[in-house]
């Protein structure tokens, strides 16, 4: 599909530098947005180093585009790693690669991208970050999130660690779509129905990018403001819009069971004379004997292979449900799926590493995450994460220092105490490997 595209970025009123930058790669229909975070130069090394990266591998035409996002992370973390004053820099990264039908986004943290059809606004990302995560707990409005204190918290990043989680959204378009690529920066700043209005008006597309950038900047500006805005051309291929989330971790089914054979004749094929509602067992004793005895086994393993199967699954949903807070192996705080030290063959996946270590936390703070507190649901784990008391704000500049643990500072109005799942910390979780 033909694309056409335009991009602005903008320091804001209140950011001394730009951390923020953008990528226009038409030959390669390849465009992208990245909000570097870090510090000092941190930042800005950060998202320039993971566009250039992204660009580079593409442009030498090897692998696919999940590929080249994790190597431009790999490429931050390598950054870091020669230069002290950059160390824990980082990088949100939304990326569009043009494809037959439209194009397939790759996405990491809190900037976004939306779809503007027949002037309708929709969001395709979801928001790497621990107001997000409370919005889609419906523990906070979208309202709320935009004034959160720790509205700048990303979950995810590049240059965190070598495993990187990417969602991966493929994007069938029409001719006459537009998509929108944007830093955090606009959306804290202008409402969906105005960046709706704007590009709904404004045809070409880089005069668009520069309006939002103006109307963020008369919004307030608190933040780096960057757009990219991409046109999908006329060519004649055009499929039924829809987004499907790849989610890496996503527990795949863990029991597949054979379903009861359906092979040989039908229980009333070709024996008129049998009775309504014959039964596979009757109709097995009219097979010569070695197969009768074989079907019989069968029916036997049928059951066997359900309630094992039963078991299983539901030891793995058991495994798997909770989530726990604790520390990784580099002192951050990490959001674990699964129970601590694992059950049996299910391990503990790490679902959302925080850029908060050890040393950002009070002793208080530090030693309710040594206790590995586990919770039902991912937005309560989140929750925690948001109240743990820090010595100074480690967020890129938006939240408070202050006490995080007050009351009023939660979301939900709910006490600061965990609601922890009480069989976690029985001891046929720590101290044993119970039998299914
Ligand atoms: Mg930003």
């Amino acid at each position: 599909m033909r694309l056409l595209a335009g991009g602005a970025t903008d320091r804001g009123r209140v950011r001394e530098g730009n951390e923020d930058g953008y990528l226009l790669e038409p030959r390669l229909r390849l465009f992208a947005v990245a909000d570097g975070m870090g510090g000092h130069r941190g930042g800005e090394v950060a998202s320039a180093t993971a566009l250039e990266t992204l660009r580079s591998h593409l442009r030498a035409g090897g692998g696919d585009l999940l590929d080249a996002v994790r190597r431009a992370n790999r490429a931050v973390l390598e950054r870091a790693a020669t230069d002290t004053a950059l160390t824990g820099m980082g990088t949100t990264l939304t990326a569009a690669l043009g494809t037959d039908e439209g194009v397939t986004l790759a996405h990491v943290g809190d900037s976004r991208a939306y779809l503007l059809r027949a002037g309708v606004l929709r969001r395709l990302t979801t928001d790497h970050s621990l107001v997000g995560e409370l919005v889609r707990e419906g523990r906070i409005t979208e309202a709320e999130a935009t004034m959160h204190p720790y509205r700048s918290v990303v979950t995810r990043a590049l240059g965190v660690d070598d495993a990187l989680e990417v969602d991966i959204v493929p994007v069938p378009l029409e001719p006459g779509d537009r998509v929108l690529l944007c830093s955090d920066g606009l959306t804290s700043m202008l409402p969906d129905t105005t960046i709706a209005e704007v590009l709904a008006a404004e045809a070409d597309p880089t005069r668009a990018a520069n309006r939002l950038v103006d109307l963020a900047n008369e919004a307030g500006g608190e933040d780096n403001i960057t757009v990219v805005v991409i046109d999908a051309g006329d060519d004649p291929i055009g499929l039924p819009a829809g987004v499907a989330h790849h989610d890496a971790e996503q527990l795949a089914p863990p029991v597949t069971t054979t379903p009861p054979a359906t092979q040989g004749p039908g229980p009333d094929a070709g024996h008129p004379g049998a009775p309504a509602g014959v039964g596979p067992s009757r109709r097995a004793r009219r097979l010569p004997r070695p197969v009768g005895l074989a079907l019989r086994g069968v029916w036997v393993a049928i059951p066997v292979v359900l309630v094992v199967g039963i078991a299983f699954a539901a030891t793995a949903y058991y495994a798997r449900r909770t989530y726990f807070v604790g520390f990784d192996a580099a002192e951050r705080v990490t959001i674990y799926q699964g129970r601590p030290g694992g059950l049996l063959w299910w391990g503990q996946t790490v679902r959302e590493r925080t850029g908060t270590r050890r040393d950002d936390l009070t002793e208080a703070a530090a030693l309710a995450v040594e206790r590995t507190p586990s919770f039902a649901r991912l937005g309560d784990a989140v929750a925690f994460v948001g109240r743990l008391d820090r010595r100074r704000d480690a967020t890129r500049g938006a939240g408070p220092a202050g006490d995080a643990t007050t009351p009023s500072t939660d979301p939900a109005g709910t006490p600061p105490s965990v609601p922890s799942v009480p069989s976690v910390t029985g001891p046929s979780v720590t101290s044993g490997r119970p039998a299914p």
